[in-house]
């Protein structure tokens, strides 16, 4: 599961940015996001995603342990 490469830009994705993919497009989504891919698709900046994922960790979701 956590041997994925960004859809748009082919680089390897760490688990933390699958855990973002899936948190935004649900878990049936076959596409994958690094976070500069997903940054630009959301509109926002990679900090934020940093953030996001922060936020995530501290609620103990399954996705980013
Ligand atoms: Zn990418």
């Amino acid at each position: 599961m956590y041997d994925e490469i960004c859809s748009v830009c082919s680089c390897r994705l760490c688990r933390e940015e699958v855990g973002l993919t899936l948190k935004y497009f649900g878990t049936t989504c076959s596409e994958r996001y690094c976070k500069d891919c997903l940054s630009e698709k959301l509109q926002c900046t990679v900090k934020q995603l940093d953030e996001i994922i922060e936020y995530f960790k501290s609620t103990e979701c399954p996705l980013f342990i």
